[in-house]
């Protein structure tokens, strides 16, 4: 029933009201003056007031400018009742928000009109709201469920299609399979391509996931952004682990497809790690964790590939969990320490250069090598304090070498994708020259191909500004990644190292044969210096010799050793045996 609050100070006036609205069938309440009237209101928020204007104490005005100021009275729908209209009176009830006017004397029928105009425009606003509340409430499904960015499902409906998933598996007796996949090296991509195409690509990889993971009505395949750069995808039930399988290299395949970002290709790669079991065993939490470790054994390899969990992963996990602690301290404890491996020039057989490689004197489990801490240390970011201290010691160190050697010594120090991709890169490295009074050519920079390739505009300008200083960029472990040399050909460099693998046992493989010799040859063509890694054997050795490999470095001439036994060989101008 519509509930009226009627204020008046008049008895006769207010009870005549009164009498009119409950014959009209209105649930009337009254009030004898302002200071009640305001306590009723707030009290029962009645759908209507009628208010008198003059009245003592607190009047008409006060009433009103008192309801306004609270939510709850607020919008309550006021009319006033005076006296006498004047013009003055009008404005003032009008600028405080009244609705309507009746002059007294009124009639019945001005009451009625009056009355229903106002609650017909109440009950039109009350639409209104309803209408906007139940559009939010669909806004605010869509926010539970979906990532805002992608559009795509989140935990939250992972979670529910989950249930959907394992119940229809259980009754088939088959297997419940979550797929959790990270693109690799997001931390150096985001920086060098910034906020907006950092959206974009996202945005990007999300359509392909979606374009390749088709929801079927009930048999659905959900593809769920989890977190800034992982995706989960929880598959319809599976009958066998190649099934998983099968999807994974397909989504591997796809988004190592060139994207074109603001006019630039950028290549990324992912790693995926599955997780699958029965379904009557099977809960989402575990699932994803164990895809998750799965994914991140991946990533310590190569990257760029998949594999199933397993239950040693989990402690091989736990680890480097403690070891990622342990590294954290590392750098102030002074543990790294750098060994220094020469490189030879094969026409000469001196050594121009030698490769500092960082090692981990651990307090309890001894010397660790790179291979293990670095991805740990790119991970965690901690390679940018540890990069620069590398840089610092092997060229103070180069700089010592060169005071006490006839010829110029260069030295190369490796950096990895995040170091490469600071903006402030080159600015910090000319200081360390500076500092340590090392000329900028006698220091050459190991990049891998996939740091160059990962933003082929970013990469090129960091590359020249260090060309311009005059300092060396050599590619390492070349071979072994998805570029041609043609395609390298984009970037200025001066120096290829060819990978081990190709190098190993050379004399039997054709295959490596054919690569090496190619290498060589082509890297000539683009007056590339080309120096061959992991040399163990005397035939390896001649075989680079004889087809005019430039330099090597390899267990054969000097593994790496600490500076002090380095300082010892070149006092004793070793060199490599010149050949005829
Ligand atoms: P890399 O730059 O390709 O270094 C060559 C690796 O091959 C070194 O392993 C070296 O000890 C090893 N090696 C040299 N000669 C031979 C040989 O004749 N036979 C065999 N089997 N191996 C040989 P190491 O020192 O364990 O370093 C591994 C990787 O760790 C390096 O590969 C480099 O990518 C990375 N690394 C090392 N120091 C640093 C550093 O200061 N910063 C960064 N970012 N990465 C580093
Ligand atoms: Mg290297
Ligand atoms: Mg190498």
């Amino acid at each position: 029933m519509t509930k009226i609050l009627v204020i008046e100070d008049e008895a006769e006036v207010r009870d005549n009201i009164q009498e009119i609205l409950e014959l009209e069938d209105f649930e009337t309440i009254v009030a004898p003056n302002g200071r009640i009237g305001v306590t009723l209101a707030k009290a029962q928020v009645p759908d209507l007031i009628i208010c008198d204007v003059m009245m003592p104490e607190l009047d008409g005005y006060g009433v009103l400018k008192e309801l306004r100021q609270d939510a709850i009275t607020a919008t309550i729908p006021l009319i006033f009742l005076t006296a006498k209209a004047e013009n003055s009176d009008l404005r003032q009830g009008m600028t405080l928000g009244a609705d309507d006017y009746l002059t007294k004397p009124f009639t019945l029928a001005e009451l009625r009109r009056a009355i229903a105009t106002r609650l017909e425009k109440k009950a039109a606003v009350v639409l209104h709201y309803t209408n906007q509340i139940k559009n939010l409430g669909a806004k605010l499904e869509h926010l539970t469920y979906y990532d805002s960015l992608t559009n795509l499902p989140n935990q939250r409906l992972l979670r529910e299609r989950f249930n959907q998933v394992k119940t229809q598996a259980d009754s088939q007796k088959q297997q419940v399979a979550v797929l959790l996949i990270s693109l690799d090296q997001f931390i150096s991509l985001t920086s060098s391509l910034g906020h907006t195409d950092t959206e974009v690509l996202l945005k990007a990889v999300s359509q392909r996931l979606v374009n390749q993971i088709k929801p079927v009505e009930d048999d659905i395949d959900t593809v769920a952004r989890l977190d800034m750069a992982q995706f989960a995808i929880l598959l319809k039930p599976i009958s066998c682990k190649q099934d998983a399988a099968n999807v994974a290299q397909t989504i591997l395949d796809v988004l190592s497809q060139p994207l074109l970002l603001s006019d630039r290709e950028v290549f990324i790669t992912s790693s995926i790690g599955i997780a699958f079991s029965l379904a009557a065993f099977s809960n989402l939490d575990n699932l994803i964790s164990q895809a998750e470790v799965a994914m991140r054994h991946t990533k310590q390899g190569e990257g760029n590939g998949y594999e199933f969990y397993t239950t040693e992963m989990t402690a091989d996990f736990d680890n480097r969990f403690t070891l990622a602690a342990d590294l954290y301290h590392a750098l102030e404890r002074e543990e790294f320490l750098l060994f220094y491996q020469p490189q030879v020039d094969l026409k000469t057989g001196q050594i121009f250069s030698t490769e500092a490689l960082v090692r981990w004197q651990h307090p309890e489990r001894g010397l660790i090598s790179p291979a293990e801490f670095i991805p740990l240390a790119e991970e965690t970011g901690l390679i940018i304090p540890l990069g620069e201290w590398v840089l610092q010691t092997a060229c103070a160190q180069a700089k010592a070498w060169q005071a006490a050697h006839s010829v110029p010594l260069q030295v190369a120090v490796n950096l990895s994708a995040r170091q490469f991709s600071q903006p402030d890169l080159t600015k910090k490295i000319v200081r360390v020259l500076i500092e340590t009074g090392l000329e900028p050519s006698l220091l050459n920079l190991e990049l891998t191909e996939s740091i160059l390739i990962a933003d082929v505009e970013a990469a090129n300008k960091t590359l020249n500004e260090l060309n311009a200083v005059g300092i060396q960029i050599a590619i390492d472990d070349f071979g072994i990644g998805y570029s041609s040399l043609s395609y390298l050909q984009k970037f200025s460099f001066h120096t290829l190292k060819i990978d081990q693998s190709f190098v190993r046992n050379i004399t039997n493989n054709p295959g490596n044969i054919a690569i090496t010799t190619a290498i060589i040859e082509m890297a000539h063509r683009l007056n590339l210096k080309v120096l061959a890694e992991g040399v163990e054997t005397e035939s390896e050795l001649e075989f680079l010799y004889q087809h005019q490999c430039d330099a090597i470095q390899g267990y054969l001439f000097s593994p790496p050793k600490p500076a002090a036994e380095l300082t010892r060989l070149l006092k004793a101008g070793q060199q490599l045996q010149q050949r005829k």
